[in-house]
């Protein structure tokens, strides 16, 4: 099954796409992810990317659609995956056009006032990515506990420190909102039409909602 998981910054995409991905037996493929790899191994095409990343620009639609194509054409992927973070503009969905057909996108949401507290409290494994959260959130009918590592700052997978994010300071977290909305809400409307999209809302922590977004990708 080849999915898109869209969806604003904080509502839990990372997070979602790597549980799902290891229940369904394909790998979650992140662009932000393959992004800091060519950066991190300090590639010729990492030097280039690195600019764009800094600045927290989007790199250019071309060298990124073509990182994404070499990542899909590996053994693991041919089965399926799960984009996250890609596409994000409708350029971008269209040269994914001529690389993969979409089953199924996958639409996350969350009230903003939500995102923005989540957000700001998110910590991310330095060595390998993976997400926790120390937000304890009420609003409403949504209920979200805290995503807490087994040992305080270290990661449950490897160890590695925890960290936060620069751009996941409160300040710029409302900023990245509107740009999301401003460039990736077209892309809802493109794949709604294509009829391939499903909504999911988050109203609780991933325990519960896993097996929930489970069935609602399954139940095609
Ligand atoms: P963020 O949520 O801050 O955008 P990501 O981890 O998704 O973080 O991406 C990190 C960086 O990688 C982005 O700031 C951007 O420079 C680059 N990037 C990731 N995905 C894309 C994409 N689909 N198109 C262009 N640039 C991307
Ligand atoms: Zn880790």
């Amino acid at each position: 099954m080849k999915l898109i998981f869209l969806g604003p910054p904080g509502v839990g995409k990372g997070t979602y796409a790597s549980r799902i991905g290891p229940l369904m037996g394909i790998p979650q493929i992140s662009t932000g992810d393959l992004v800091r790899g060519e950066i991190k191994n300090q590639t010729p095409l990492g030097e280039k990317i690195k600019e764009y990343s800094d600045k927290g620009l989007l790199v250019p639609d071309e060298v990124i659609t073509e990182m994404l194509k070499k990542r899909l054409e590996e053994d693991d992927a041919q089965k399926g995956f799960i984009l996250d973070g890609f596409p994000r503009t409708l350029n971008q969905a269209g040269l994914l056009e001529n690389v993969a057909e979409i089953d199924q996108v996958i639409n996350l949401n969350l009230a903003d006032n939500v995102l923005v507290q989540k957000i700001s409290a998110r910590r991310i494994c330095r060595n390998c990515g993976d997400i926790y959260n120390i937000a304890d959130i009420h609003e409403g009918d949504i209920h979200m506990p805290p995503v807490l590592p087994k040992k305080e700052g270290a990661c449950d997978r490897c160890g590695g420190p925890l960290y936060h994010r620069d751009d996941d300071k409160e300040g710029v977290v409302r900023e990245r909102l509107l740009v999301y909305k401003k460039e990736t809400q077209p892309l809802i409307d493109y794949y709604r039409e294509k009829g391939i999209l499903k909504d999911f809302h988050v109203n609780a922590g991933p325990k519960q909602m896993v097996p929930k977004l489970m069935e609602l990708i399954k139940g095609k």
